[in-house]
């Protein structure tokens, strides 16, 4: 089973993969998924580690932190699958198709994600999520947002388009919204690749 297998179009694929995507290294204490290290955590533990941050009036710090750490995350997400299609057709140009099944069938456990516009040519994109593991109840306008998922689909979409892109979520389940709803466009002025 290869690293790239968590990401596939079929979803009935993906239903079989599933069963050896996670493996137990009990001799050692360690998980890995699709061949990568990784640690299991309560979803709760993303509300906690929020719920701490405001109390000690360190969200805004936290916030960013949280969207520094989820672009480097979907910066490598993106990366496995653009080397995955570039291993496979000898191109690392992305249709739209591609990018489509790339946002959405990729589970990491953040969320349905749905990418409901994609401009290939002006290098932006809107996505939708119902469920996103960051948001917690809705508290009002003041609630926080989705700030590790934010960072995920930037870097995540950065590397599919080939270009520096930053986003804004304008509505969030945490403020009440229905739907958490990010756009993302293309960050000309963007320096740093983090
Ligand atoms: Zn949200």
């Amino acid at each position: 089973m290869s690293a790239v297998d968590r990401y596939s179009q079929d979803s009935f694929k993906r239903l079989l993969g599933a069963v050896n995507s996670v493996s137990f290294r009990d001799d050692t204490g360690e998980v890995e998924y699709f061949g990568e290290k990784v640690v299991i955590l309560r979803k709760e533990s993303f509300q906690l580690f929020r719920q701490e941050l405001i109390r000690r009036n360190a969200s805004g710090t936290g916030n960013l932190i949280l969207g520094i750490v989820g672009r480097s995350v979907g910066r490598a997400e993106g990366r496995t699958i653009v080397s995955k299609l570039a291993r496979e057709t000898g191109s690392v140009t992305l249709s739209s198709e591609y990018v489509r099944n790339a946002v959405e069938e990729t589970n990491l456990g953040y969320g349905k994600i749905l990418l409901e516009s994609l401009e290939l040519t002006a290098k932006a994109a809107g996505i939708t999520t119902e469920n996103s593991f960051e948001a917690g109840p809705a508290t009002g306008p003041e609630g926080n947002g989705c700030f590790f998922l934010l960072g995920y689909l930037e870097g995540l979409l950065s590397e599919l388009l080939g270009a520096e892109l930053r986003g804004v979520e304008s509505s969030c389940k945490s403020r009440g919204d229905q739907v958490c709803t990010f756009r993302l466009t293309r960050n000309l002025e963007s320096r740093f690749k983090i």
